[in-house]
């Protein structure tokens, strides 16, 4: 089973959603595709309950507090979010960390949350070009990993995605040699830490400017569970085709 979702980042109202919906061909996504969105929080309500949308696409949040409810203007809460449908929650997206200034400890309270509410949490990791360019991947990727592994441990589930924050929203990709070497790493680490069966069960995802074009040899790059599409999953006929690379 491969994991193929969508990111659509503040794309995508409510209405443009219900025209995805209408414009994506489930049928032509191999039944070992697990589909999954990530609309904008007041797109995820419709989205959620819509009629049209077929029970392969599950449906996430792009973003929780750790707390259950209080005075947080403008935030989002784990079980507002899994009331209105979430079964997924995206925690630690790069531009998260980068744009808001996210910090691990904030990352690791989210994943907190989303395990208490029962959302799956989909964990983002990934360096900078400059860390990448000093050689500092591993060290990087390893450290927002252990922020989280307390919260793994307790996690039925959970998924990691690997987004090198220089292939994102940028056209660079990283080649399928770099993503399986990051993803190796992130794998021995959750070997080391949840066992061989947990770690297995944890899908690696990668991220990055995954098209079309570039998902079939991403997809079937060793240790690549799946991949997380920002940019071309707004499109309903590149998402089906990027779900059905390499099938
Ligand atoms: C993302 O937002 O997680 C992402 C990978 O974006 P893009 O595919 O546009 O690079």
């Amino acid at each position: 089973m491969k994991v193929i979702a969508g990111n659509w980042k503040m794309h995508m109202g409510p209405a443009e959603a219900r025209a995805f919906l209408g414009g994506l061909n489930v049928e032509a996504v191999p039944f070992d595709r697990q589909l999954i969105l990530f609309p904008p929080s007041l797109t995820l309500v419709s989205l959620a309950a819509d009629p049209a949308r077929d029970g392969r696409v599950r449906v996430g949040v792009q973003n929780i507090h750790w707390e259950d409810q209080g005075a947080f203007t403008g935030e989002v809460s784990a079980p507002m979010a899994a009331e209105c449908g979430a079964t997924f929650a995206l925690i630690g997206h790069s531009e998260r960390r980068h744009v808001f200034g996210e910090t691990d400890e904030e990352v690791a309270l989210k994943a907190a949350a989303a395990r208490r509410h029962g959302l799956v949490p989909v964990i983002c990791v990934g360096e900078t070009l400059s860390e990448r360019q000093a050689g500092h991947v591993d060290e990087v990727i390893l450290r927002q990993l252990d922020a989280v592994i307390p919260e793994l441990r307790e996690a039925e589930h959970a998924l990691i995605a690997y987004e090198p924050v220089w292939a994102i929203g940028t056209g660079e990709t990283a080649t399928p040699q770099d993503a399986s070497a990051a993803h190796t790493t992130l794998r021995r680490r959750l070997v080391d830490a949840l066992g061989p069966k947990k770690a297995d069960a944890t899908a690696i995802l990668y991220g990055g400017s995954v098209k079309p074009g570039n998902a079939a040899e991403l997809l079937s790059a060793p240790e690549v569970d799946g991949v997380l599409v920002g940019g071309a999953s707004l499109d309903p006929h590149s998402f089906a085709q990027i779900a059905a690379a390499g099938a």
